[in-house]
């Protein structure tokens, strides 16, 4: 259905139907230009032929931006504030092989809820004997309280969490418990299991944290409970879905997180990392941290992307984050639809308030009116009406189909240049450590996982890239929820039983 290309027939009856939730555009009644177009929808026509423009992504632009994540991360890993990319340590020098033992807990704090889980393994033969998971909301009064409220709080969940172990679940009577802590807020790593807190950020106000180890906070309020658990592993949600993925496959080197935000994490030569004095790993390797969301080396931006930057609460900050996540895609829709209702009168006279509010419209949104292929476009009608209060006629629910695809596929095929980035920069460094062997990258996240063109789009640019040859020894694949799992074993493999 490319619109631009090829318009759709002068004349047309559409049977749509007077629900009352979408009321019947008067398609037969509009006046039609020479494109084919409604009077009124064609005046929208060049906004979106701009937009397709400055959204490209040839072949050369996703060459161009795979060689500067590569150069960028290089400049990361030669010394601190080096590039864009922090390329933050995560002490992690050994991922999890299938021979973890015992009972492992995992505690996952990212956002406004929090998750517990523990877990039984037994090994190469029995694997993961039983996982138990609970999630626990936090209340906003804790989001906003002291940093010893918001511990106590979690330690006081982890205790009653604790209480109910039973079952399959068994800690030899001269152990302490041990637990990953997979913190996804941004933390100065000190340590496997120490790290200072930067700063809040996702609506987390609390007082007292800010440059203490959030470690420490922990193990203070878990004593203050009584409850005897260490946390062996603090890590970020990508090391441990990395870690989640190797569990199950050797082969597995990186791992992307598309969900609200985005980031990625790869296995680094720790001799490749000038910035890293003293560090012994007996692997020789060690897990990088990249924070590409922070990557911004020529982007094809638009005037929207510009306009959300700068009404953001960190312009000019994470600029491939607001070009590829499920956080922002629906808002640049929104920002072009705006644009459009304004120069034209594709959605009528009057433009709903609801339409000018920011992020009233979802990525999932913008996914879901993707998979509409009714011929009247009728659920793309619906979310339109539903979410913004706008009505639609055919041509412009057309319009916004192309628009969603068009922000969709720069998202998708630029997470996919990203990830050529960080192969082609192992490849270069350690020639057939990625290249000429299978190699996984093991993807989370709502985005990647519910919105099925980005994930082509993704796939799509990493096979232009790399050709038919090396792309078909790299898979991509889901790896859903790896995360708890993982922080997990990465307390069993740095436990201090197993030293
Ligand atoms: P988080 O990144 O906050 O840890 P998730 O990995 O679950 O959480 O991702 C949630 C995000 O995924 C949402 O903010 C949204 O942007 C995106 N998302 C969820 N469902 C869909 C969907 N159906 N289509 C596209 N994006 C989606
Ligand atoms: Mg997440």
């Amino acid at each position: 259905m490319s619109f631009a290309v090829n318009p759709p027939p002068a004349v047309r009856h559409f049977p749509l139907s007077r629900s009352t939730v979408v009321r019947s555009p008067r398609v037969s009644m509009v006046a039609r230009s020479n494109t084919g177009l409604s009077v009124s929808t064609a005046a929208a026509l060049p906004i979106l032929t701009k937009l397709q423009n400055d959204c490209a992504t040839p072949l050369p632009v996703l060459r161009h931006i795979a060689d500067a994540m590569a150069t960028d991360m290089r400049a990361g890993l030669a010394v601190d504030g080096g590039s864009d990319l922090k390329m933050i340590l995560s002490y992690v020098d050994s991922l999890p092989t299938g021979n973890e033992r015992g009972l492992f807990y995992a505690l996952d704090l990212g956002g406004t809820n929090f998750r517990v889980l523990r877990t039984q393994l037994g090994g190469k033969d029995e694997r993961v004997i039983d996982t138990e998971c609970e999630q626990v909301s936090i209340p906003q009064d804790i989001m906003f309280g002291t940093s010893e409220e918001l511990f106590d709080f979690i330690a006081s969940a982890l205790a009653n969490f604790v209480k109910k172990e039973g079952g399959k679940f068994v800690l030899p009577n001269d152990r302490s418990r041990e637990t990953g802590f997979t913190f996804s807020f941004p933390v100065k790593q000190t340590s496997i299991d120490s790290g200072i807190l930067i700063k809040w950020t996702k609506g987390f106000a609390v007082s007292g944290t800010p440059g203490k180890d959030i470690v420490a906070c922990l193990n203070e309020a878990m004593g203050r409970q009584g409850l005897n658990m260490r946390v062996s592993a603090l890590v970020n949600d990508t090391v441990a879905t990395l870690a989640g993925a190797r569990y199950w496959d050797d082969d597995v080197m990186v791992a992307v997180i598309l969900g609200t935000g985005t980031n990625a994490c790869y296995v680094e030569s720790v001799d490749a990392i000038p910035k890293l004095k003293n560090h012994k790993s007996s692997s020789g390797k060690t897990i990088v941290n990249t924070e590409w969301g922070a990557f911004s080396n020529g982007l094809p931006l638009t005037e929207f992307d510009r306009d959300m930057d700068a009404v953001s609460i960190n312009p000019g900050e994470q600029l491939f984050e607001k070009t590829i996540s499920g956080m922002y895609l629906g808002e640049i829709v929104r920002r072009v639809l705006v644009k459009m209702a304004e120069a034209s009168s594709l959605f009528g006279n009057h433009i709903p308030e609801r339409l000018r509010t920011p992020f009233t419209l979802g990525t999932p949104n913008i996914s879901s009116m993707q998979q509409d292929t009714s011929d009247d476009l009728q659920a793309v009608g619906s979310i339109l009406y539903e979410v913004t209060g706008m009505e639609s006629t055919l041509d412009a629910r057309k319009m916004v189909v192309e628009v969603c695809d068009t922000v969709a596929k720069r998202g998708g095929r630029l997470a996919g240049a990203g990830i050529v980035g960080i192969l082609k920069k192992m490849e270069e460094d350690s020639t057939g450590i990625v290249f000429g062997k299978r190699t996984v990258v093991a993807m989370d996240g709502g985005l990647y996982e519910h919105h099925p063109q980005y994930k082509r789009y993704l796939k799509d640019a990493v096979k232009e890239l790399l050709g038919p040859e090396i792309s078909s020894d790299v898979v991509i694949e889901h790896s859903k929820d790896g995360s708890g799992i993982g922080a997990a074993l990465l307390a069993a493999t740095n436990s201090i039983y197993e030293h």
